[in-house]
């Protein structure tokens, strides 16, 4: 079996799709050769699946929220945190699952019409576009806490501390929220951590600055990818200070930042690092 072919990364919302497997439950747990849903990944879980319906000749149902699965040599499905095996492994299928509600026997062959809920998608793409965004601002903003050279970089090549702090990220509707934590092996690279976290409120309001001063040059945002495949990689690209920046990115995005009219963010201090609330009011 093949890997899944995904549209989303092209900003599709509806395709007419062949059905590959399905596990009849509760939920039905349907996979096509392509679809225009995106699944959560089982890997860095920040963007929700999508959810959406399915129809066929004769019936319809709920999809959703969808998930990452992969499918053994015997043609057996495994779904998210229960995938055994790494991505590309010999002779598996990485697939998009679709939970459908209900019972449904759906035969292998047959089509189905699969619908994304357009609006929800659009909701989860301005809370992504404005994570990637505020990472950025945060990096720069950050830049005097650090006391030596640090090689990881930023796609604006600024010390990555999103990247070294982040311990979870949740992109949610118009907004994400994220936890960092300053540890012993970051203080140990140079972060000053007692002066960052005793300044949150400070960086909080300059992290806002920076982030209207972005937005207001209303750069292009678009998305690329290496293949097909839902495990083929993909890349966000953003005009940003005259220059387009890359960042690896397997979720949704609007076009532009132009759509995102506000984003703030909120710092909140826990236990050895912050907690930051992002909004997108567009
Ligand atoms: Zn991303």
């Amino acid at each position: 079996m093949e890997h899944s072919r995904a549209s989303f990364v092209l900003g599709h919302h509806f395709e007419q799709a062949r059905i590959v497997h399905c596990q009849v439950g509760e939920p039905t747990l349907l996979v096509t050769e392509l679809t225009p849903f995106h699944p959560q990944s089982h890997l860095w879980p920040d963007q929700p699946g999508d959810v959406g319906t399915a129809s066929w000749e004769g019936g319809s149902a709920v999809v959703g929220p969808c998930r990452m699965g992969a499918i053994s040599p015997e043609g057996e499905l495994f779904v998210d945190q229960a995938i055994p095996v790494k991505r590309g492994a010999e002779g598996w299928a990485f697939v998009v699952v679709h939970p459908l509600a209900g019972q449904h026997a759906l035969p292998i062959g047959g089509e189905v019409e699969l619908k994304v809920d357009a609006e929800a998608r659009h909701a989860l793409s301005l809370g992504h576009s404005g994570c990637h965004l505020v990472a950025l601002a945060l990096n720069r903003v950050l830049m005097p806490y650090w006391r030596k050279e640090v090689s990881e970089r930023d796609a604006l090549e600024q010390p990555d501390f999103d990247r070294l702090a982040i311990q979870s990220s949740r992109v949610e509707s118009r907004g994400s929220r994220e936890q960092y934590r300053i540890g012993k092996s970051l203080r140990k690279k140079g972060v000053n951590s007692e002066a960052l976290l005793a300044e949150l409120p400070r960086i909080e309001q300059q992290v806002n600055a920076q982030l209207a001063e972005w937005l207001a040059s209303g750069g292009e945002i678009r998305r690329s990818r290496a293949g097909e495949a839902i495990i083929d990689s993909r890349y966000w690209h953003c005009v940003l200070e005259g220059r387009e920046v890359t960042i690896p990115c397997g979720g949704t995005h609007v076009g532009s930042l132009a759509e995102l009219g506000i984003v703030s963010v909120q710092l909140n201090p826990r236990e050895e690092g912050f907690t930051l609330q992002s909004r997108v009011s567009p």
